[in-house]
């Protein structure tokens, strides 16, 4: 009791500072952070990474972890638009909503692909603003994690130095990784692919193999008999060599397709925790280079 009280005393005279508590809204935003925060700041995330990430349920254990947040961030670009307006207004935790302190939008430092020229939803359903999947291009993860120290030192000054080393330990570390991964793509140059969504986009561009086309028609459609058989017959013209899978989306059309033609299906991962060996980011891409070229 005695103990308490003087921690209370200390906590009230500002002489212990409470650490910080960030709210990331995917696994892969609160793996990154942890690399940069390690033991100096909670990290919580709201998505599973085994889901559509365009599509979480807003559930009220949710809106409890927004409530107490110091600072939230998000991956943006409207990848959280169907989802997280609802539970930011049921949390009404002032210090994070949008355009406060406490808030942070990745996309909003980074250049996206598949920009629609015009607002008509001729991109689909769930891509207006362009490709929100910008995570999987590992040349962003430097970038992400750069902008997070910035805001972790703007809220958190003391710790600023603390947040400083590790991102420079982070990057290094990163940086190696890369020459792995570069390494290893570099076969699969040139090589043609279908996926299911548009989710690979920037992994796909960064190591030069070809989206021919997707299986959903447009991104957030389910496909239709009359697509897949246009997939069947494109897949021979434009000699398609495997199908990206994702985790959450049902496999059944990739097979359809892969056992009248003979395509290779790959399941990759697209966060932390889709699959059990993708841990973390590092985890994350090692599983995806590795299942692409098995
Ligand atoms: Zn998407």
């Amino acid at each position: 009791m005695r103990v308490l009280s003087f921690l209370l005393i200390l906590l009230t005279f500002g002489f212990v500072k409470a650490e910080i508590k960030v709210v990331a809204t995917y696994p892969y935003i609160a793996s990154i952070t942890k690399e940069i925060v390690k033991e100096k700041a909670q990290v919580d995330y709201l998505a599973s990474g085994n889901l559509d990430p365009h599509f979480i349920v807003p559930k009220p254990s949710l809106t409890v972890k927004l409530r107490n947040a110091d600072l939230l961030i998000i991956n943006g670009a409207g990848l959280e638009i169907g989802w997280l307006p609802p539970l930011l207004n049921q949390a009404s935790n002032r210090k994070i909503n949008p355009g406060s302190n406490g808030f942070l939008d990745l996309s909003q430092y980074i250049n996206l692909i598949e920009k629609p020229e015009n607002v008509s939803r001729a991109m689909g359903d769930v891509h207006p603003e362009g490709n929100p999947h910008f995570h999987l291009d590992p040349y962003n993860v430097p970038i992400i994690s750069q902008v997070i120290t910035e805001k972790l030192c703007k809220l958190d000054g003391s710790n600023c130095d603390y947040y400083k080393n590790n991102l420079s330990d982070f990057k290094k570390r990163w940086n190696e990784k890369l020459a792995v991964w570069n390494s290893k793509m570099a076969s699969l140059k040139g090589v043609k692919v279908y996926q299911y969504h548009k989710l690979f986009d920037y992994f796909l561009k960064r190591y030069g193999i070809i989206s021919v086309d997707t299986i959903e028609p447009l991104p957030g459609i389910p496909p239709t008999a009359k697509h897949l058989e246009e997939l069947i017959l494109k897949s021979k013209s434009e000699n398609v060599k495997m199908i990206l899978q994702d985790v959450y989306h049902p496999i059944k059309p990739a097979k359809y397709i892969s056992e009248k033609m003979g395509l290779k299906i790959v399941v990759l991962p697209h966060d932390a925790g889709a699959v059990e060996e993708a841990k973390d980011m590092f985890s994350l891409f090692d599983t995806i280079v590795e299942r692409m070229n098995k």
